[in-house]
């Protein structure tokens, strides 16, 4: 079928929920090619999805593998991948038992479940969350995302959540009552604009919790595996939450989301309480385990904090040769630029050139290369940046 007929079929009979106008037909690495076999350096990386780059060899040896033995067997059965990445994801992280779903929103149902079940056996349901926060599209996670504007046309609103702003440790102290069950947070926001929190927040938010016997819980859909350059961008911290969400990166592209839970709460949710059909297929759960093996036999995390280093670096400078430029900030390869007006024709030029990057809200673009970027390619992508700010 030929560009124009997709096109056609696109038109017709997909629903316009995005606003999108370039057909990618092809990725390898850092690089996407379109239906006119144009190459793109991407520095999107599916949003922080393709953390190995496109088609990485271990999860599509994994994938094609899986794929010819067994696909799928309902989780009334075990199969032979899901126990192997609940380990991995484990002792990868702060120890616990883990669920599996499919998606960054369903595994944010599930520590809200999570939450929410706890806390009925001590008198408390209500979750506080971060402005400008994102933790996915469902009725729930909207409830629980602190930008009023995507909740706007879907009211009522789930109830049981409560707001106050991001790295402020009085506002969530006065927040916290006796209906308070759990405290979540992205630990580095990123649809908000890549916002790192502050060691001071993170810490206190901890101690909160301890004193008032409630949940601390991180959402680490966009911010975990590797992309701030440890496993999960809450570690440099030293806090450990009671509970936490991944999705984006953990099948590097193929469809997988889970919640860990310390084993201490390994009681909270029993038979018959949460279920998802797709959840940890043994498809998923192999491809997941392949992400984790690349990470570790290519020390990906070490080269995630050098490139991320060098592009910051690079970034820094830019922004101090721009006076409509203001600051850079995030960590490892999960970086923004934070600009005075708005960058939509910064990132319009960027792809005219080659170059695929993102917003983060209006005025913010954001940069997620795979982690195994090489240090040309983040030259290559710093230039062309440098060259379409000319558009500001
Ligand atoms: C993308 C994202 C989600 C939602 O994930 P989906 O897979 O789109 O449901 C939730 N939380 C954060 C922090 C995200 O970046």
């Amino acid at each position: 079928m030929n560009k124009d007929q997709i096109l056609n079929l696109q038109n017709q009979y997909v629903l316009e929920t995005y606003t999108r106008d370039m057909l990618l037909v092809r990725g390898a690495g850092s690089r996407v090619w379109d239906a006119d076999d144009r190459e793109y350096l991407d520095f999107t990386s599916g949003i922080s999805v393709c953390n190995l780059g496109h088609c990485h060899p271990y999860v599509t040896e994994a994938i094609q593998r899986q794929a010819a033995r067994l696909v799928h067997v309902s989780n009334l059965f075990y199969n032979e991948y899901q126990p192997q990445l609940a380990a991995a994801i484990s002792e990868n992280s702060f120890g616990g038992r883990v669920f599996f779903g499919n998606s960054g929103a369903e595994a944010n149902e599930g520590l809200i479940k999570f939450a929410r079940k706890w806390g009925n056996e001590h008198g408390r349901y209500e979750i506080i969350c971060m402005n400008e926060s994102f933790h996915g599209r469902t009725l729930a996670t909207l409830a629980a995302t602190g930008q009023p504007k995507y909740r706007e046309g879907f009211e009522p609103a789930t109830p049981g959540f409560r707001f106050v702003d991001f790295n402020d440790l009085e506002a969530l102290e006065k927040a916290i009552d006796e209906k308070t069950a759990a405290v979540l947070v992205e630990p580095v926001q990123g649809e908000g604009g890549v916002v790192p929190a502050t060691q001071e927040f993170l810490s206190g938010a901890r101690e909160l919790c301890d004193k008032h016997a409630i949940l601390l819980l991180f959402d680490e859909v966009q911010s975990g595996m590797g992309r701030t350059g440890t496993m999960f961008a809450h570690q440099p911290y030293g806090v450990q939450p009671d509970g936490m969400s991944l999705a984006k990166a953990l099948g590097n592209g193929y469809p997988i989301g889970a919640f860990i839970v310390q084993w201490k709460w390994e009681n909270v949710l029993v038979p018959g309480t949460h279920a998802s059909t797709f959840g940890g297929t043994p498809l998923a759960c192999a491809a997941a385990l392949a992400v984790f093996e690349a990470i570790e036999e290519s020390d990906l995390l070490l080269n995630c904090r050098k490139m991320g280093e060098h592009l910051r670096g690079a970034l820094v400078k830019l922004t101090n040769d721009h006076q409509k430029l203001k600051d850079v900030r995030g960590m490892g390869l999960m970086l923004g630029i934070v600009a005075d007006e708005a960058v939509a024709p910064v990132l319009a030029a960027a792809r005219s050139k080659g170059l695929l990057i993102l917003p983060a809200g209006p005025n913010i673009i954001r940069l997620l290369p795979p982690l195994n970027v090489s240090q040309e390619d983040i030259d290559q992508a710093v230039a062309i940046v440098s060259e379409s700010l000319e558009v500001l």
